[in-house]
């Protein structure tokens, strides 16, 4: 059964997935292989492969279509191979040292498109914002749900972020604990009283030089202390708390946004991987003022190294004035 271990040396906790033997060709990145593409045979998530999945949670599809046949524009099922049980409730027990928990949460995947072969940023503005208001939808749903506390949206694309399947795809976490980096915003909006996003958006502003893009509802940067190279935030102007609360709106520029970024992104890094990880608010905990979501979209273009494991501190070869000022020239006005 999966579980969580508790790390006290790192303030942390680790999700411990399986309890079989794994061998190298079992994991990604397989060094013996050499191969640095990510192979797939058999792909649950394309049109007509409905039934290969868990029966789906949510879905937009063709007038008159039936839940798992074909006829989706995109589709929400439970991560099959997921670390985290849906059922039952949180509890940890301790055992000296050792603090485990139960593998409580939900873990859930948004096919972005019926097509094996359109990345993310290739589908259209209109199917980037189905996507959007999906992950909308089921951020909602599971914020209904009390046991959950901490609502993880996240994309991994190619290898080196992660992705083990290349149909495009995200994934939603729905986590019975608060982590630890959520408690930075709170914090700082207790001791100054404004939010911590606000106040570097409006300094940002000021100066410039790390802006890449902005439009009436969003501003894309490169943040001052970027970890990766070309490490870019979209954050929404207008101080909201969770995703969830997103409008129409804003939905619709902010799928022209993406497109845009990743477009220049992928074109400019020759097709890096990357992740993207939404920053939203905790649900159904006691209420703290102070959050303000935002995405980061994180190029993976060297691999975590020593120095990294060790300090937690990156090294990143790129500035992000460098970075901002590359971006902004290629994605234009
Ligand atoms: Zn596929
Ligand atoms: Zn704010």
């Amino acid at each position: 059964m999966p579980e969580l271990r508790q790390d006290v040396f790192k303030n942390s906790w680790v999700v411990i997935a399986t309890d079989v033997e794994l061998k190298p060709r079992d994991f990604p990145i397989n060094r013996s292989g050499g191969q640095h593409v990510i192979a797939n045979s058999f792909c649950p998530f394309c049109e007509g492969q409905e039934s290969t999945t868990p029966p789906e949670l949510a879905s937009y599809r063709r007038d008159g279509t039936e839940p798992n046949t074909p006829g989706w524009q995109v589709r929400t099922v439970p991560n099959k191979y997921s670390a985290f049980n849906p059922e039952g409730t949180f509890y940890s027990q301790s055992e000296g040292m050792f603090t485990r928990a139960s593998g409580f949460g939900q873990h859930e995947v948004i096919v972005e498109t019926p097509s094996h072969d359109l990345e993310f940023h290739e589908l259209p503005v209109e199917q980037l914002e189905l996507v959007f208001k999906m992950l909308r939808q089921r951020y909602n749903a599971l914020a209904e749900d009390k046991r959950m506390k901490y609502l993880q949206i996240y994309k991994n694309r190619g290898l080196f972020a992660g992705a083990s399947l290349s149909h495009s795809h995200s994934q939603m976490v729905g986590l019975p604990m608060v982590p630890e980096s959520c408690r930075v915003m709170p914090r700082y909006y207790e001791e100054n009283h404004i939010c911590l996003m606000c106040k570097v958006l409006e300094e940002e502003l000021a100066l410039g030089k790390r802006i890449v893009w902005e439009s009436e509802h969003f501003v894309i940067l490169c943040p001052y202390a970027s970890r990766f190279s070309y490490e870019t935030w979209i954050v929404p102007r207008r101080h909201t708390e969770h995703y969830g609360e997103v409008t129409d709106l804003e939905i619709s520029e902010l799928a022209k946004a993406v497109k845009r970024l990743l477009t220049t992104l992928l074109d400019k890094l020759e097709n890096t991987s990357y992740n993207i990880v939404f920053n939203t608010a905790p649900v159904n905990v006691d209420y703290q003022p102070g959050h303000h979501w935002n995405m980061e979209i994180t190029p993976r273009l060297i691999v975590t190294n020593g120095i990294e494991m060790g300090t937690g501190y990156h090294i990143n070869p790129v500035s992000p004035e460098i970075a901002a000022r590359v971006i902004r020239e290629k994605m234009g006005d």
